[in-house]
């Protein structure tokens, strides 16, 4: 018997809920009993090393914590728009949740600060 598991990725079996096929850049693992808030496509997720602060304090670095963070994409299953995530990879907090255009002009934001940043 060919399990779906047993399955290359690309012919894995869709379950009854999802209606189209998982976008080329889906990495979730999808199930027939996913809980319909779980029904969403996710990238494979990019780590970085970060620095958040969730509260105000003077010194700014007096609530500096040094966490693991992570960036994914991420599109419920009968939605047209993608976001972007960038949160802790442990935790809920601080999430910054972006549109792919809103990521884009960051991407490029951050391009351009960082080039003035070796200019000097
Ligand atoms: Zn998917």
């Amino acid at each position: 018997m060919n399990r779906p598991e047993d399955r290359p990725a690309d012919e894995k079996a869709q379950p009854s809920w999802q209606r189209t096929p998982c976008p080329q850049w889906c990495a979730r693992v999808h199930e027939e009993g996913d809980h319909p808030e779980d029904r969403y496509h996710q990238s494979e997720p990019t780590f970085f090393p970060a620095i958040v602060s969730t509260h105000a304090t003077t010194p700014i670095m007096d609530s500096f914590e040094g966490i693991d963070m992570l960036a994914r994409v991420c599109q419920y299953v009968d939605d047209v728009v993608a976001w972007v995530a960038i949160e802790p990879a442990e935790r809920r907090e601080p999430r910054l949740v972006l549109t792919v255009e809103s990521a884009q002009l960051l991407e490029r934001g951050l391009a351009a600060q960082l080039a003035r940043h070796s200019e000097s």
